[in-house]
């Protein structure tokens, strides 16, 4: 036996790890990895062309807007929230209870790793089925208890660490229970669980940080999965959805539920300023040459 096969029999032996302190320290790489990256990078003039921004003459730039969230809800106050709720008694409490009941939700692990088919599938399912969960509880908040999701729209103009600024029975509704419904549904292995957790947090910091690229697009799983959103879709929602009944885009990962459930919004999804800039110079070429026929 290799060091690394005892080395991962060890792991799906010992609770502690593979249920408790691993997926812990995975889903705060994946939360706190795009939000100190992300957050730093937005007012940086190279990340110019890539702020999501919204169309019309009376529209303010994104990180004017910025400014003006930031002056009601301070960026310390929102780190001090955001690590708060990653580090503080709740989230040490709900990692402690993890270990004594996910074992039984999921099951005792049969092998010490998943293989590779193994792996994709239930990845690949675990995304759309916790999509689809947080589309249910999402639309719940907004159309039945929008005061437990009420806060976390005090930003109309989201940066990525407003994911974690939120309050704590709205963490637990978009968070922890579709993560748990989607890993109890593939009676997910530890490794699988760690790497689901971590995916969610990474894609829920990236839909918030108000940027889109092709980089930043290479790093998320539902990037490459039909009906996968770009993160103007969720932007779009804290733009134009900071009400209860009515709100549209309530999936974030996959457009599909807002399709099939008629909550999806076809205007004022916003694009990136590189996008914008393109557009305006397609359309200035095209009226040039229109003009060179006519003459
Ligand atoms: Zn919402
Ligand atoms: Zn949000």
């Amino acid at each position: 036996m290799s060091s690394l096969d005892k080395a991962l029999e060890y792991y799906v032996a010992n609770p502690w790890l593979c249920w408790g302190v691993v997926p812990f320290v995975a889903i705060n790489i994946g939360q706190w990895t795009p939000i100190l990256t992300l957050d730093w990078a937005i007012n940086k003039s190279w990340a110019a062309p890539y702020l999501i921004e919204y169309g019309g003459a009376s529209r303010k730039p994104r990180l004017e807007l910025l400014e003006k969230v930031r002056e009601k809800i301070s960026l310390s106050r929102q780190y001090k929230e955001a690590l708060w709720n990653s580090f503080g008694p709740s989230a040490i409490i709900n990692a402690i209870l993890g270990i004594w009941f996910l074992p039984f939700l999921m099951g005792k692990p049969t092998k010490p790793c998943p293989t590779l088919t193994e792996f994709v599938v239930s990845m690949v399912l675990m995304e759309y089925i916790d999509d689809f969960a947080l589309y249910c509880f999402h639309s719940l908040e907004h159309y039945k208890f929008w005061h437990w999701h009420q806060y976390h729209h005090s930003f109309t103009t989201p940066s990525a660490v407003s994911t974690i600024v939120i309050g704590e029975i709205d963490i637990a509704i978009q968070g922890f229970i579709p993560i748990l419904i989607a890993c109890m549904s593939v009676r997910a292995h530890p490794i699988l669980y760690a790497a689901h957790g971590f995916m969610r947090a990474l894609e829920s910091a990236v839909n918030h940080a108000g940027l889109d690229s092709p980089i930043i697009r290479a790093f998320l799983l539902k990037t490459y999965l039909p009906f996968g959103t770009s993160p103007a879709f969720h932007d779009c929602h804290h733009r134009y959805s900071n009400y209860g009944k009515g709100a549209k885009n309530l999936g974030e990962q996959f457009w599909i539920w807002d399709w099939m459930f008629g909550t999806l919004a076809t205007a004022n999804i916003g694009s990136t300023a590189q996008e914008k800039n393109q557009a305006v110079e397609a359309q200035q070429v095209q009226t040039a040459q229109d003009t060179v026929k006519a003459e």
